[in-house]
C-alpha cells in the first residue's frame, strides 16, 4: 500500500464503523429511523468505495465495478417495487445473499489454501470452517424462509425420524469440517462439507412453520453477520470483522426480543415447532359461533365510545388501509372519543411492520402503544378494533394449553367491553389456527376488504352528523 493509503483505508473504515453504529442507534426510534438509514447507508457507501484502495483488490477493479452496478441496479429496482407485505422476503433473500456470500469467500480461501496460494494458522482454518458452515446454513435456510412466505412452499415440512436425520447431517458437517481442519482441505472433501452445511441449513429450516417464522428469519440475519465477520478475521479486513460483529449483535438481540415477544426459547422454536401443530390445530378448539355486525351500527357503536383501541394487524398491510384508518381516528377524536394504538411485536410479516404503516399514514407516535403498555387498558376500553389481526390476538394463547401459541404474549383485546374484528372471511392467521376471539359473546365480525370497511365506517360516522 502506498504510505497515504496505509493510514487512509483503516480511518475511513474506522470512520465508516462508527457511522453504522450510530445509524443502528437512530434506528431504535421511529424519529430517527429514517436518518440512521441514511447514516448506516452513507457509511456503507464510504466503506465499498475505500475498498478498490484496499490492496487485495489489486487487478480485480472490473470485476469488482460489475458485481456493484449490477447488484446495486437490481437491489435499487427490487426496493422500488416491493410491496411492504413482501419485505420479510426480500429480507430474507438478502440475509440469505449476505450468508452465500460469506460461504462463497470461504470456499475460495479454502480453494486456495489446497492449491498453496495461501498460508492460514491454525486458529484462521477453524474460523473460515466455522464461517463456511455458518454461511452456508444462514444462505439455505433463508432461501427455505424465502420460499414460505412467497407461499412456495408448504408452511411445514414434517418426516418420520427428522429430528434424528437433521442431528445425524449437522454431525456429518461437523465431521468433514474437523477432517478439512485436520488433513487440509481438496476439492472433494470442500464440495462434501458445502453440501452437507447446505443441507444442514433447509432441513433445519423445512420443520418450521406458522408464526415461528420471524424469529428464524432474525436467527439467520444474525447467522449472517456472525459468518460476515468470520470472513473478516480470515481476510484480515477489520471493516468486515465489524460489520459483521455489528449484525450479528444486533441479529441476536432481535431474535431474542421476538423469541421472548412470542414467549418461546430459541430450542423449541429450532427443534420443537409450530409444524406438526399448525396441521392438528388447524380445525381448532373453537366451539359457538361467529356475530357478523354491519359497518352502520360498528360506526355508531365506536362514535358513541369514549375509549376505543385500534389493533393493526397484517391483513391492514394488505388492504393498504392505513391512511383510510387515520382518517377514521381523526374523525373519532373531532368527536371527542380517545382513540390510541396497540401493536404487537409480530403483528404483520416483519418487525416494526405495522409502526411503518402507521408512521407512513402520519400517526402521531404518542398515539401508539406496546404491548406491555397498553394490555391493561383493554378491560376498561369501550371498543376494541381489530383490523386484519388475528394470532396477535387469539386468546388461545391464555386459555388453551394445547394450543400451538399457548404462552405467546397477546394484545388483551377480549378483555374490552366490545370487540369489533374486521376481516375478510373465514381465513385464519399466519400460523394457521383457529382464533377463539371470534366466538366470545363479546366479539362482532365485520366483514370485508380493511380498506372498504374504514371507509364505509367513516361513511356512517359522518352520517350520524
Ligand atoms: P395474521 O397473519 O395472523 O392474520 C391476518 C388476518 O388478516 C387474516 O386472518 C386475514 O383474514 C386478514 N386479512 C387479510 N387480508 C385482509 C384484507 N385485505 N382486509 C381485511 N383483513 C384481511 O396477522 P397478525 O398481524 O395478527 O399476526 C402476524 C403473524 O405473522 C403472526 O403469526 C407472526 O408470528 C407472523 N409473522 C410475523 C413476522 C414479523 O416479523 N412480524 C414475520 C413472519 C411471520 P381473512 O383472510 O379472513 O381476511
Amino acid at each position: 500500500m502506498m504510505p497515504a493509503l496505509d493510514f487512509l483505508v483503516p480511518a475511513v473504515y474506522f470512520a465508516a464503523a462508527v457511522m453504522f453504529i450510530y445509524g443502528l442507534k437512530g434506528m431504535s426510534s421511529p424519529v430517527t429511523a429514517r436518518s440512521g438509514m441514511i447514516w448506516a447507508g452513507v457509511a456503507m457507501l464510504l466503506a465499498v468505495l475505500v475498498t478498490f484502495f484496499h490492496p487485495k483488490v489489486e487487478g480485480n477493479y472490473l470485476l469488482m465495478i460489475i458485481a456493484l452496478v449490477s447488484a446495486s441496479a437490481v437491489a435499487w429496482w427490487w426496493a422500488r417495487i416491493v410491496a411492504m407485505t413482501d419485505m420479510p422476503q426480500m429480507i430474507a433473500l438478502y440475509n440469505g445473499m449476505g450468508g452465500g456470500s460469506a460461504a462463497a469467500i470461504a470456499a475460495v480461501e479454502l480453494l486456495k489454501l489446497h492449491s498453496g496460494q495461501v498460508q492460514m494458522v491454525p486458529t484462521t482454518l477453524l474460523v473460515a470452517c466455522f464461517g463456511a458452515i455458518i454461511g452456508s446454513i444462514a444462505f439455505s435456510g433463508s432461501m427455505v424462509a424465502y420460499a414460505k412466505l412467497q407461499g412456495w412452499m408448504r408452511k411445514s415440512w414434517r418426516f418420520p425420524g427428522q429430528q434424528a436425520f437433521n442431528l445425524l447431517v449437522f454431525a456429518a458437517t461437523i465431521g468433514l469440517g474437523v477432517w478439512i481442519f485436520i488433513d487440509g482441505p481438496t476439492p472433494t472433501l470442500l464440495l462434501l462439507f458445502f453440501m452437507a452445511s447446505l443441507l444442514a441449513g433447509i432441513l433445519l429450516t423445512v420443520p418450521i412453520g406458522g408464526a415461528d417464522m420471524p424469529v428464524v428469519i432474525s436467527l439467520y440475519n444474525a447467522l449472517t453477520g456472525l459468518a460476515v465477520g468470520f470472513k473478516g478475521y480470515v481476510l484480515e479486513i477489520p471493516a468486515l470483522m465489524i460489520a459483521g460483529i455489528v449484525v450479528g449483535a444486533a441479529g441476536t438481540v432481535l431474535t431474542q426480543l421476538m423469541a421472548k415477544a412470542m414467549n418461546r426459547s430459541l430450542t423449541n422454536v429450532l427443534f420443537a415447532g409450530f409444524g406438526k401443530a399448525d396441521e392438528d390445530a388447524a380445525a381448532g378448539a373453537a366451539s359457538g359461533e361467529m356475530r357478523a355486525i354491519d359497518a352502520t351500527d360498528a360506526a355508531i357503536q365506536m362514535a358513541y365510545a369514549e375509549k376505543v383501541i385500534i389493533v393493526p394487524g397484517y391483513g391492514l398491510a394488505v388492504a393498504q388501509a392505513q391512511h383510510k384508518i387515520w382518517e377514521l381516528t381523526e374523525l373519532l377524536t373531532s368527536r371527542g372519543v380517545k382513540v390510541t394504538f396497540a401493536i404487537h411485536p409480530v403483528a404483520g410479516r416483519m418487525p416494526g411492520h405495522m409502526n411503518v404503516l402507521l408512521a407512513e399514514a402520519g400517526v402521531p407516535y404518542d398515539l401508539i402503544y406496546d404491548l406491555e403498555d397498553i394490555n391493561a387498558q383493554f378491560p376498561t376500553t369501550d371498543v376494541a378494533l381489530v383490523i386484519g389481526a388475528n394470532d396477535v390476538v387469539n386468546p388461545a394463547a391464555r386459555k388453551d394449553s394445547s394450543s400451538p401459541i399457548f404462552g405467546m404474549p397477546i394484545l388483551d383485546v377480549d378483555r374490552s367491553r366490545n370487540c369489533i374484528v374486521v376481516k375478510r372471511g373465514k381465513g385464519t392467521g399466519f400460523s394457521g389456527i383457529e382464533n377463539l376471539l371470534f366466538f366470545e359473546d363479546n366479539t362482532r365480525m365485520l366483514y370485508g376488504d380493511a380498506q372498504k370497511v374504514a371507509q364505509a365506517l367513516i361513511a356512517g360516522i359522518k352520517s350520524l352528523g
